[in-house]
């Protein structure tokens, strides 16, 4: 598989929107501010194939020559993610059906039935004649499947699809009925062709609701399979021309419809595309990133970041003087071996005129976005033999799980606000905010490489995972758990006996009620200290069962009773944390399991974020504040040299917003 021996630092580039003096004149800038790499042709199958029998790649040649010639690194897409509207005329069926059973027309972009047969031809087709004519080219430096794929499609074509899938996975219509308790409103299925998509004609309510959470997070997992399966049938109409060049797509970190840890299964490198709001955290930030790298356990690709705002939040606030450059570090920090924005010169119309570029509608490189990302391309370039030789190593695993993710927001009770994302990150914060390092895992990695194993709302246990854990914690290691866990089986169906279900021997307690709270309710939780933390949202009420009580609740009829729990199983720890407590309660909880785990934490008190990545000969730190304050530098570093100034570290040097130091620190 080809390599890459530069930072590629460029992004989304659409020559094709623009007169060909203008071409002549993007190559200066792009010279000028440092970048090496286009992603092109990401919209342009209208172009490519302007009707069924015709394809003229005429102006692509043009630009993947000036591109070639001008030595950059091509990230080459392959245009099949928005319609050509003479395709959706003759074909309707292209189309999407959408949740309320509404038919589409030609229109918008990620529109496309992944069942069509029609769509799927024509798509595999114009990927494979991409590749028969460009995949000789040493300067196509990896491919770029479609874009940013996504949604749901509810149509006829989808329903067939979905039967067919159904039947491979059940084999009979008496499992399936079993899998899906169709005794419930007397559901049962006598005929497969009975079967109807979850939509809002069917078994869907509300934005997110079903009465047969069997059924739809069935359907997730199909269309999740259908969608990966257009990706598969991209990639190897590629890989019939070109052996060796490296196949991704672009990812949107934590998007619910996809499973991403089956996708990266198929990918050769995860890309994504980060987009935090002006009030996104940058603890978030810093999960979704750690979750791209954790796809695959390897280093990824920023595909997409704006270098100064977007067009599509409620509030699309610029970027600060810094702040892109920070934003970039962070992404490198976690993980990422490039960084590309969308887009390179900002668009004259349709919806995201307003989305930031680096060379604006005043075309020149007279502005502050244009000098800040020509500095990075500065910094790069210089960073790019020590960063690209490194990768992130972690102690603690966070699960992430998207069948989860599906699950535990289809549920109706017992709480509206249970938001699976939330939940996660409520837990990896207090990782970041120590500055420990974390792999985001998938319930099937291999447990045994951790101290720690953050597994919070694993609501749905499916077969394997209790006796993974099991292993893990009789080994040794520290497992964190808590409310709405080991609740039900692969199909939303609960495990009978008591919660947590498969996971109450491991935690030695009996959940026999669960308390929702309003948001205007709260209890605490008062330590065995006497210290005591408000919590709220949902309340296990629990029974011990041989583990040992950390917390007991303050109020209401359940007073007194356990609300934090930890138990002994072989050589290791469950901590169960039976509620949402304030984040000083939950830091506190989970400050004593860290320390109990020995988990390396030598940064734990600084406000600056510190992130390692390693090489077996070095080490390099990434120190960035994020706050409004200067943070001091660990004394730690003071004589070693940050690679972005070439000047040595002193005792007292802090940081302001959004400043950076790489420090290279031999092992
Ligand atoms: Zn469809």
């Amino acid at each position: 598989m080809k390599k890459w021996e530069r930072i590629l630092f460029g992004g989304d580039y659409n020559p094709n929107q623009w007169p060909r003096e203008i071409w002549k004149e993007d190559m200066r800038l792009f010279k000028k501010a440092g970048i090496n790499s286009a992603t092109v042709n990401v919209f342009s199958w209208a172009k490519l194939q302007p009707s069924e029998e015709i394809y003229d790649f005429s102006e692509l040649d043009a630009i993947i020559e000036m591109l070639s010639r001008e030595n950059y690194d091509i990230v080459l897409a392959t245009s099949t993610a928005a319609l050509p509207a003479w395709m959706v005329k003759r074909y309707p069926e292209v189309a999407r059906t959408d949740f309320n059973g509404i038919h589409h027309k030609f229109g918008e972009r990620h529109n496309a039935c992944p069942n069509s047969p029609i769509y799927q031809k024509y798509s595999r087709a114009l990927a494979g004649k991409l590749a028969e004519r460009y995949g000789n080219n040493s300067h196509i430096s990896c491919w770029h499947v479609n874009n940013e794929y996504g949604g749901i499609c509810y149509c006829e074509n989808c329903e067939k699809a979905f039967r067919v899938w159904l039947r491979k996975k059940y084999k009979t219509l008496e499992a399936l009925n079993k899998a899906w308790n169709t005794e419930f409103w007397g559901h049962t299925i006598y005929d497969w062709d009975e079967i109807v998509v979850p939509n809002a004609l069917g078994d869907g309510f509300g934005d997110d609701k079903t009465a047969f959470a069997g059924l739809s997070i069935d359907y997730c997992r199909f269309n999740s399979d259908s969608i990966l399966e257009n990706f598969k049938a991209e990639r190897d109409a590629i890989r019939e021309f070109d052996k060796e060049t490296p196949i991704t797509t672009n990812l949107m970190g934590t998007y619910k419809q996809l499973d991403y840890f089956k996708w990266a299964k198929e990918m050769d490198v995860v890309s994504w595309d980060n987009y935090p709001a002006n009030d996104t955290l940058w603890s978030l930030t810093a999960m979704r990133n750690d979750l791209m790298r954790g796809l695959k356990g390897k280093p990824f690709m920023l595909m997409e970041q704006t270098p100064s705002q977007q067009n599509w939040k409620p509030y699309n606030s610029l970027k600060r003087p810094g702040q892109m450059r920070a934003q970039s570090y962070q992404t490198l920090a976690h993980g990422s071996n490039t960084i590309q924005f969308f887009q390179l010169r900002r668009s004259i119309g349709g919806c995201e005129k307003f989305h930031g570029a680096v060379i604006a509608h005043a075309g020149t490189e007279n502005t502050r976005v244009f000098r800040e990302t020509a500095q990075l391309g500065k910094e790069l370039q210089l960073l790019s033999p020590y960063v690209l030789k490194t990768v992130n190593q972690a102690q603690v695993g966070v699960l992430f799980d998207w069948e989860n993710y599906w699950a535990i927001e289809y549920t109706s009770g017992p709480h509206k606000d249970l938001r699976y994302v939330d939940q996660i990150h409520s837990y990896y914060e207090y990782f970041y905010d120590r500055n420990i390092s974390v792999d985001m895992i998938p319930a099937d990695a291999d447990f045994s490489r951790y101290k720690i194993i953050a597994a919070p709302l694993l609501y749905m246990v499916r077969e394997g995972m209790a006796p993974a854990l099991e292993k893990f914690v009789r080994e040794g290691g520290i497992l964190l758990t808590g409310f709405m866990s080991g609740i039900v089986d692969q199909s939303d169906n609960v495990h009978l006996g008591g919660y947590p279900g498969p996971l109450r021997k491991l935690a030695g307690v009996w959940v026999e009620e669960i308390d929702a709270l309003a948001p205007d309710q709260a209890n605490t939780i008062v330590f065995e200290d006497g210290c005591e933390s408000s919590c709220g949202m949902l309340c296990d009420i629990m029974h011990l069962e041989g583990a040992q009580c950390l917390a007991r609740y303050g109020s209401d009829f359940y007073k007194d009773t356990p609300a934090v729990t930890k138990n002994k199983y072989g050589k290791g720890y469950v901590y169960y944390i039976g509620t949402v407590p304030e984040k000083s309660g939950l830091y506190r909880i989970l400050d004593q399991a860290v320390s109990e785990a020995s988990v390396e934490a030598p940064f734990r008190d600084s406000l600056l974020e510190i992130t390692c990545r390693k090489s077996e000969k070095e080490e390099l730190w990434f120190l960035i504040n994020f706050r409004p304050e200067p943070q001091p530098l660990p004394e730690c570093f003071a004589g070693k040299e940050d690679l972005l100034s070439g000047k040595t570290v002193l005792i007292g040097d802090t940081l302001s917003q959004y400043e950076v130091r790489i420090i290279r620190s031999p092992l």
